[in-house]
């Protein structure tokens, strides 16, 4: 996206989520900064403002059934080209991959685009579930999101469960801010996985 900023230029990349099949608009997920200067440009947008956007760039490395299972670690933002990817695996009946995704937020309030998240999640093979760090209790979350969602920091021991518990042996991706990537990897090398065996963003 290309916006103006004080007379000044900017150009910042996003990740379309929007379904496979949207024809003639697209959808982004965009987080404000307070001090970010596409964020500035964003928060000036009336309804019926023009807004200069090319690409896409970049194509998708997957290949249907390339892998029997993923195990999809985000948190914030980096939950885009996450919900991109299982889109693309849900609107191809042929594939039959597998898919975990663990989503962490700071509180139940900050999970991104819930509706559609609880909407892949009717998948059969589809589940998703939440690390939420800054949560005291459970108690006044949905009932929906009870049973799937942990509380604290996602640990070694979290990522070694969500590990165990899928159903084949996964293909790991990660996609996060710098620090979460670099948790998660570092979990991932202390139970010992292969580095062919996972991605990050
Ligand atoms: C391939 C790709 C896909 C992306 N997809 C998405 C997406 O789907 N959704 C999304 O929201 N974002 C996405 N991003 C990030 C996005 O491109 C922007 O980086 C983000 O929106 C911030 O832009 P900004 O101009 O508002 O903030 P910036 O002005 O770039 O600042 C961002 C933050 O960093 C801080 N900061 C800036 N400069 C420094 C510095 N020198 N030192 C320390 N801190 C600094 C600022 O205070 C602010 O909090 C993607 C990025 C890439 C590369």
């Amino acid at each position: 996206m290309r916006g103006i900023v004080s007379d000044l230029e900017v150009q910042r990349a996003y990740t379309p989520v929007s379904p496979v099949d949207a024809e003639g608009y697209f959808e982004v997920l965009i987080k404000i900064y307070e001090d970010g200067f596409m964020s500035r440009f964003v928060k000036t947008w009336k309804e019926g403002n023009t807004v200069c956007w090319r690409g896409p760039f970049g194509n998708c490395p997957y290949k249907p059934n390339q892998y029997e299972q993923l195990l999809l670690f985000a948190s914030g933002t980096g939950i885009a080209p996450m919900v991109s990817l299982i889109q693309y695996i849900v609107a191809n009946e042929e594939d039959e991959t597998f898919i975990t995704l663990v989503g962490c937020f700071r509180t139940f309030q900050d999970i991104y685009m819930k509706p559609r998240l609880q909407e892949l999640a009717a998948y059969w093979n589809v589940k998703t579930l939440f690390v939420l760090s800054q949560e005291q209790d459970l108690t006044h979350l949905l009932w929906s999101y009870r049973e799937k969602t942990y509380l604290g920091r996602i640990n070694c021991d979290m990522v070694k469960n969500f590990v165990n518990s899928c159903r084949r042996k996964p293909f790991i991706m990660v996609c996060g801010s710098i620090t979460f990537s670099k948790d998660v990897l570092n979990y991932l090398n202390q139970l010992g996985l292969p580095e062919d065996d996972y991605f990050v963003f």
